[in-house]
């Protein structure tokens, strides 16, 4: 049936999510993410969620989400009941990671962050130039891809740490399509065109945790429906590994609205540790909700 022939009460409602991790306490950039998710959801008859995105169980605290709640709840945001947190779903993020796993498109990354540093170091120092992700990180090094099968065997069963990582170029080859997402950002807008390959082999666990950013984001964005995902331009790259994570895995896609930072006084997007921004801080020397509206541009 056409989309809107659909009697409205089973026509699909617009989907938004707000998904913080709770590492540090909300600032204006935040405030802006909220707000813009929750007012888009209520003009257009939709549905807003909120998901605390805490995967890293050594950064994130209780009393850091608790503090979301406050903040959001003072900024006269309301959300559905009940909230996803991911801690609450690390079975369902280790399905996904299998299934890539089985389909031969993810390998054990062994190299420690220190091992990694020194290749990559070692190279530069011999005057080379070591390929970047988009936020500037140095591309996992390829000695764990290039690993035998039965190399990889008696490393994984000495019992050695490992994470897992997507073999990229592998996976692009599995995907068989070029790959693309509909923005409507503050950026680019229209069809673009999703790069991948300029990430290299990214997470999709650590030893330390079952899952990554990439992998829970877009399993939870397709267990949960949402058809809008509105978040800072920051992630506007990193939408090329989750459309081809969502290729890979089955799920749907959906639109994308990349919207601009909200930048400190040194021109720099703001971090969790800087107080003066932080939204209590705002709080407790009498801002009003209108006022943070205002301080971020939407009134
Ligand atoms: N949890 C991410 C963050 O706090 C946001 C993820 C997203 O919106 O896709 O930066």
């Amino acid at each position: 049936m056409a989309e809107e022939t659909m009697p409205s009460s089973i026509r699909q409602k617009p989907v938004y999510r707000f998904a913080p991790s709770p590492n540090g306490p909300l600032h204006l950039g935040h405030a802006l993410s909220a707000v813009l998710n929750h007012d888009m959801a209520l003009n257009n008859g939709g549905r807003f969620l909120l998901r605390i995105e805490d995967i890293d169980q050594t950064r994130c605290t209780p009393q850091l989400e608790q503090a979301i709640y406050d903040d959001l709840g003072w900024l006269e945001l309301s959300w559905e009941e009940p909230v996803r947190r991911q801690s609450e779903h690390f079975d369902e993020y280790r399905m996904a990671l299998h299934r890539l796993i089985e389909a031969d498109l993810a390998y054990p990354a062994f190299l420690s962050r220190g091992e990694t540093r020194a290749i990559v170091g070692a190279f530069e120092a011999e005057g080379g130039i070591w390929p970047r992700d988009p936020d500037g990180a140095p591309l996992y090094p390829s000695v764990d891809r290039e690993r035998q099968k039965a190399e990889r065997a008696a490393l994984l069963a000495s019992g050695r740490q490992h994470a897992w990582r997507l073999d990229t170029d592998k996976a692009i080859r599995a995907a068989r399509t070029p790959l693309f997402w509909q923005e409507s950002g503050d950026g680019a807008t229209g069809q673009i065109e999703a790069l991948p390959a300029l990430w290299g082999d990214v997470v999709l666990s650590r030893s330390d945790a079952p899952s990554s950013y990439h992998l829970s984001v877009v399993v939870d964005d397709a267990l949960q429906g949402i058809t809008h995902v509105v978040r800072g331009m920051d992630l506007f790259h990193a939408t090329a590994i989750h459309r081809l994570l969502q290729q890979l895995l089955d799920l749907p896609q959906p639109a994308y609205h990349h919207h601009r930072l909200i930048l400190g006084t040194d021109g720099r997007k703001l971090s969790k540790s800087e107080g003066s921004t932080g939204l209590s801080a705002l709080r407790a020397e009498g801002a009003t909700p209108s006022d943070i509206r205002r301080l971020v541009g939407l009134l």
